[in-house]
């Protein structure tokens, strides 16, 4: 038998039901389980995406025998619904929306108030009880929908708001709604004239030509274009298909006791248990959603209208109770009546992604593991992103540059020069402009620019509006329903009050507190880092802090993998800690030459025309580089600090400049012009494959031997302290075991010179890093001479690959855009090619050593997707960021709670 391909829901019995998405789509999944769980749902019927796919598969064509089972399902609906298509005296309204397995909010098309004609229109009145207003209400949004949608008139500025615009300004009307019947009903006549002409086709009459082309226009709004770029930016697969949802029309806009709203079973920006959301009185869906006007919020739903209000909560409760998961509900009442149109789960900002998952579990309608598998990693790098600084914005404010106040629709601070179109945005991200986006209202079309923009601003539009469930979903920060705001689009300005901004100007929002500032302003650490790096905010006080906490110990109760992070200073250990990190993986020395009064002595060193000379300016160092050691030593308080001899090659040590040259000649007594032949001497043409790694090592062996020395130093200085104390050296860039062997020769022989000068021992271990392609296809051989490997996967991805880590930017760019490369290799690890190399050194190295620890510190390290291939592989650790540190302890849970049983 053929796989049904109409799915009908109604009157509490359902063919399909809530899991079966691939089916029948997000939406009609969603009515399905609704129907089934006894809400009141307006009856209807699904057709599958399979139809979509046979669709496209056959070049456009609507599959055979399609409009015979449409017609089945109709008559079924009509009975249900005890009214007819077409029928003058009761006419049933349909309403044709799309729906794919993933929600593409507004992307996809949708018609609305199908049936009407001059004939059921009358009839629509008699059965609103005369209500002729709402009937021609209705008529004039169908034939607008239906000519642009169907028939594709559109146009820039839309042809039919320019008619109802036109038609306003002639009654002095503000609003719609101060239209009259006999207004509409002349809105009707210009609008069918116009889709006439532009279309050069009239808007059938005939209510079945209508369901049918308005089911072929949704299938073709699959591959229309803000669809297809959302499907890119989301990766959603362009061969799932849009499912088609036809249902009885209910209407919100049948008077002041009707109208239509969205809800948030909790509030999807904080987290917050308690609903929320928006209501507009004698509207239908669309006036909400697209943020044309601006609703009141749903508690005002509770004072109005109290019995139904009480309805939407036990709605929730149901909702919630069977998807186990925030839901974002879209209701309509007509003449007092509740009818739910659609829930999905909601979209959320990554606070509260965190949160709602860490109070489904407590409340038992999740595991733990389930709440950690819910929350995307990303999300907690939005938790942990900057809000303004408090005293900048105090400033700001007291300066009077507050422009405006609207609605906090995606938290997070922003500041950015001012983009008034999308396009505009995206050319000066492209820039490296920090931008932030100014819309009147957002649409579809405008993903691309509100992917490219830092913030949001928007004059209409609710929380729900597009813009705001955009901007949320994409983690930007957003303020939306600023109504101070105009644009002047021929002159391309925004202006608030008596202030004109200009593209390029610069301007700041809030997205926690819904404020627009004039002028850039600084922004400092988000609530979770005050709470735990700062301290200066008590963690049991912040919702956010403490579900977070829990959610990384769910975490550190499942995961596998450990995390260390890459740090060179104390006061960056004791960030890593406090996220968490169980070590440090890698110290890169050379950063603590940086520091203020290091780069002399280290420019002496290097300078030097004799041993002697190096040897005294090492001797400057050692204390320095000991002091530095000894910090980050007891920051870590006993967990492995694993720290690198140095590494890159010497020339980026010298002075850059003239200015640079004569200081240091003053500063060292050396002749300028030996500083230029030194410089000269050790330029290269290749430095990343040139006189850096060990090689530095081998040819100055006073360098390790003088980091060896003061590193062991600090640790029996610490260890003096009555701390614990857990060294490893690491030798970077060996391809070849002799290397390894000579450079763990002089750290050795620097340890026990220093253990017998001070009476004590420290436990250590010399490893390598293995980031040399050649150390990996020798690691068994290394492995005898290594405690331990840890992959530097940046030179092993540039090395294996053959790319300049340092110029092949915007190479990459192109070869991701254009699919050669599926991602950046120097983000994600390239599995087949660096991922076999780490796999046959793993392999090799244990079979060497069995009890070889294995860690990775290139940036791979924090990456979610390579943290799950380091997992795969079986290694010990991953070492990133300390700020990357919470997102790999969720990333290495995830990992082992995805990998398959025995794998
Ligand atoms: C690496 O190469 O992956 C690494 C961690 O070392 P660096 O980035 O310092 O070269
Ligand atoms: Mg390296």
């Amino acid at each position: 038998m053929a796989a049904r391909r109409i799915f009908f829901f109604g009157g509490g019995e359902a063919d399909g039901d809530g899991e079966m998405k691939d089916v029948l789509g997000g939406k009609g999944a969603g009515l399905a389980e609704m129907t089934r769980l006894g809400l009141p749902v307006p009856p209807g019927f699904t057709i599958s995406t399979d139809v979509c796919r046979d669709y496209y598969a056959a070049g456009k064509v609507m599959p055979a025998g399609l409009i015979d089972e449409v017609r089945a399902a109709l008559r079924r609906l009509e009975k249900l619904a005890g009214a007819r298509l077409g029928d003058t005296e009761r006419p049933l309204l349909l309403s044709v929306r799309s729906g794919a397995r993933a929600s593409m909010p507004g992307m996809m098309d949708t018609v609305l108030d199908l049936g009407l004609h001059d004939g059921t229109v009358e009839g629509l009145a008699r059965r609103a009880g005369g209500d002729r207003r709402f009937a021609f209400d209705s008529y004039r949004r169908f034939c607008s929908t239906f000519a642009s949608v169907v028939l594709g008139v559109k146009g820039e500025p839309d042809p039919f708001d320019a008619l109802l615009e036109a038609k306003k300004a002639e009654r002095s009307a503000r609003s719609d709604v101060e239209l009259t019947a006999g207004d509409l009903a002349d809105l009707v006549r210009d609008f069918k004239r116009v889709a006439r002409e532009r279309a050069g086709r009239p808007i059938p009459d005939e209510p079945l030509e209508q369901l049918l082309a308005a089911i072929e226009a949704v299938f073709r709004s699959w591959e229309n274009p803000r669809a297809v770029a959302y499907r890119e930016l989301h990766g959603i697969p362009g061969t799932w298909g849009t499912a088609v949802n036809v249902q009885a029309m209910v209407f919100g806009n049948a008077g002041q006791d009707s109208g239509t709203g969205v809800a948030f079973t909790r509030d999807p920006a904080t987290g917050d248990p308690g609903m929320i959301g928006e209501f507009l009185v004698d509207a239908q869906g669309e006036d909400v959603v697209s943020g044309a006007r601006t609703p009141s919020p749903i508690a005002e739903l509770a004072l109005r209208f109290p019995a139904l209000y009480r309805q939407l909560l036990d709605v929730r409760a149901t909702l919630e109770a069977r998807f186990r998961d925030m839901q974002d509900i879209e209701f309509t009442v007509e003449r007092g009546k509740l009818w739910v149109l659609q829930c999905r789960s909601g979209k959320r900002t990554g606070a509260s992604a965190v949160r709602i998952a860490v109070d489904l579990a407590e409340e038992g309608l999740i595991t733990r593991q389930e709440a950690l598998l819910r929350v995307a990693p990303g999300a907690i790098e939005q938790v942990l992103r900057p809000v303004f600084d408090a005293k900048d914005k105090a400033l700001a404010l007291a300066q009077g540059r507050l422009l405006a106040r609207g609605l906090p629709a995606g938290p997070g601070a922003a500041s950015g020069v001012l983009a008034l179109t999308p396009a505009e945005a995206e050319a000066r991200a492209a820039r490296g402009e920090a931008v932030i986006l100014a819309r009147r209202e957002t649409s579809p079309e405008d993903i691309r620019g509100m992917h490219a923009a830092r913030g949001l601003l928007t004059a209409f539009g609710g929380m729900t509006s597009h813009a705001a469930l955009v901007a949320r979903q994409l983690g930007k920060v957003a303020v939306v329903g600023c109504g101070a705001l105009s644009f002047d689009d021929r002159a391309r300005t925004m202006t608030v009050g008596a202030r004109t901004l200009r593209e390029g100007d610069w301007i700041s929002i809030d997205g926690t507190a819904g404020e627009v500032i004039e002028g850039s302003v600084g922004t400092s650490a988000s609530e979770v880092v005050r709470a735990l790096v700062e301290k200066t905010l008590d963690p049991a006080g912040s919702p956010i802090c403490q579900r977070l906490t829990w959610l990384l110990e769910w975490a550190d109760d499942v995961r596998r993998l450990g995390v260390r992070a890459n740090a060179d200073q104390a006061d960056q250990a004791a960030v890593a800690v406090a996220f968490g990190a169980e070590g440090i993986g890698l110290c890169r020395t050379e950063h603590m030459f940086f520091g203020p009064g290091k780069i002399g002595p280290m420019r002496e060193m290097i300078l030097a025309r004799t041993v002697e000379e190096r040897r005294a300016a090492l001797a400057k160092l050692l204390p320095l580089q000991r002091a530095d050691f000894a910090g980050l030593l007891r920051a870590m308080e006993g967990l492995p600090v694993t720290v690198r001899t140095l590494d890159p090659p010497l020339h980026e040590f010298l002075p850059p400049d003239e200015a640079a040259v004569a200081e240091t000649a003053a500063a060292t007594g050396h002749d300028p012009a030996w500083i230029r032949k030194r410089r000269a001497e050790l330029h290269e043409a290749n430095p990343m494959l040139g006189h850096r790694g060990c090689r530095l090592g081998i040819t100055y062996p006073e360098v390790t031997e003088t980091q060896a020395r003061a590193l062991f130093e600090a640790a029996c200085d610490v260890l003096a302290e009555g701390l614990q104390v857990h060294v490893q050296v690491m030798v970077p860039l060996v391809g070849e075991r002799r290397e390894l062997d000579d450079q763990s020769n002089v750290v050795r022989r620097a340890a026990e010179a220093v253990f017998a000068e001070r009476g004590r021992r420290v436990d250590f271990k010399v490893g390598t890093m293995i980031e040399v392609p050649r150390a990996a296809l020798t690691a068994g051989e290394i492995a005898h001479a290594a405690q331990f490997f840890s992959f530097g996967t940046n030179d092993l991805t540039q090395m294996t690959l053959g790319l300049s880590r340092d110029d092949i930017a915007p190479v990459l760019g192109e070869y991701v855009a254009r699919g050669i490369y599926a991602a950046d290799p120097f983000t994600t690890l390239d599995r087949d090619g660096v991922g076999a190399l780490m796999r046959m050194a793993v392999a090799a190295g244990r079979a060497a050593r069995h009890d070889l620890e294995i860690g990775v510190c290139g940036e791979h390290g924090g990456d979610p997707e390579s943290i799950a291939f380091c997992d795969e592989l079986g290694l010990d650790y991953v070492s990133c960021s300390p700020y990357r540190v919470p997102v790999a302890r969720l990333a290495a849970a995830q990992a082992t709670l995805r990998r398959p049983v025995g794998a």
